[in-house]
């Protein structure tokens, strides 16, 4: 990963656009792991202790072999399984050689913090309610450890204070214990930021995931207008609101003329396109406020707040700003009309009659020259 890629890496992460790539983590917490044990490798040649020295050159070759293996396998719960054995094993090792009093035993009380991590980074992924024990498990074993090797280290403190294999030196036990309590903090802080940071990220991304879902189930996918499903739930509010408070409604249903003729000549994407542009151009010539819907094939029904005059003004203004509109396709210019029958809504009426009443006048406008709104039967 070069810096840019990287810089830009950090910045979706941060700006919560993605998740820490888990290759990535994997391997950084093996590479950090890593760099511990060597940078106290140099503390314990150092030091002069040499089998601890030993110890933190040969463990971790062991330990980056076989992580880097799981790795490249992808097997990344078992990769941190791993390391938190290794954590055990080196502490026991260590604590066991140096005495307790270098404080080893903080890594302990940091790997608690790390299983809940990394467990939840890959039960994630693995959407596997089962893995919840995993860290409970795993933390268990790091208590037991510590009370194993406090136990170990009261028992024998009489005979060896400072361990199997002290320093030479007393000071190299205070120059451990604040390396090993500031680490141990540090990575109980790094853990816990990035446990939030993950937490954080997957909210903002279920956050947009549910924006989509929302959008999906009330919009058509095609023109963005409402769907019917939403627009059925919008006229059975409104029939409420008529009941309850008077207050009048309007439908305008309009469909468009000749639309088979546009599919044959130019064929369905030419449709799609027109669709998109009649929807963009009704929604636009409508109120912000008005309901606008995808009522079926080339259908579209339009609720407007106002009563039948005003309703057919606006009827009339959308069916010219259609007639005016010129849809570009592969260089053809393609024109459409429509036709619209409106009805108003009226105290006691049921939502079937009013449906019915506007299409029974779309009807008789289709069957009389088409283009046109049709507001009355008897006169149109
Ligand atoms: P008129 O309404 O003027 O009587 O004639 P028409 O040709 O529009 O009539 P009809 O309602 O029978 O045909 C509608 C056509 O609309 C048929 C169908 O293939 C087409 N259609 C419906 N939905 C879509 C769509 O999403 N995309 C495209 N491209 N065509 C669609
Ligand atoms: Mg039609
Ligand atoms: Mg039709």
């Amino acid at each position: 990963m070069g810096r840019n890629n990287l810089k830009h890496y950090i910045t979706e992460i941060r700006n919560g656009n993605s998740f820490f790539d888990e290759k990535l983590i994997h391997r950084n917490a093996v590479l950090l792991f890593s760099a511990l044990h060597a940078l106290m490798a140099v503390f314990f040649l150092l030091a002069g202790a040499y089998i601890q020295f030993a110890l933190c050159v040969m463990l971790p070759l062991t330990y980056t072999a076989v992580t880097a293996s799981l790795i490249k396998q992808e097997r990344y719960m078992a990769c941190y399984m791993v390391t938190h054995a290794e954590i055990l094993i080196a502490v026991v090792i260590l604590i066991l050689m140096s005495g307790w009093d270098c404080s080893f035993d903080t890594y302990l009380f940091a790997s608690v913090t790390a299983s809940f991590y990394f467990t939840f980074i890959n039960q994630n992924k693995k959407k596997d309610p089962k893995m919840g024990w995993i860290p409970l498990i795993l933390s268990s074993f790091s208590i037991l450890t510590f009370f194993i090797l406090w136990i170990l280290c009261r028992t024998f403190y009489a005979a060896f204070p400072n361990g199997f294999a002290p320093f030479a030196h007393p000071v190299w036990i205070d120059i451990l214990y604040i390396f090993n309590t500031i680490v141990s903090f540090g990575l109980i802080i790094v853990f816990s930021y990035l446990f939030v940071w993950e937490l954080k990220n997957r909210q903002k991304v279920l956050t947009v995931q549910n924006e989509q879902l929302d959008e999906l189930a009330h919009k058509d996918s095609l023109t963005r207008l409402l769907n019917r499903r939403s627009m059925d739930a919008i006229i059975a509010q409104r029939m409420q609101e008529l009941k309850i408070s008077g207050k009048r409604f309007t439908m305008i249903l309009g469909d468009i003329d000749d639309f088979k003729r546009v599919n044959d000549t130019y064929g369905h994407d030419a449709g799609d396109m027109v669709l998109v542009a009649v929807a963009n151009t009704i929604s636009s010539t409508v109120r912000s406020n008005d309901a606008v819907c995808r009522w079926g094939g080339e259908e579209i029904l339009v609720l407007v707040d106002d009563p039948m005059n005003s309703a057919s003004m606006a009827a009339e203004r959308i069916r010219k700003n259609i007639e005016q509109m010129e849809v570009d396709f592969e260089g053809k210019k393609i024109k459409v009309t429509m036709t619209f029958g409106i009805s108003e809504s009226i105290p006691g009426y049921k939502i079937e009659h009013l449906i019915q009443q506007a299409d029974d006048k779309l009807y008789y406008g289709k069957k009389h020259g088409k283009n046109q709104v049709v507001t009355k039967l008897d006169e149109s």
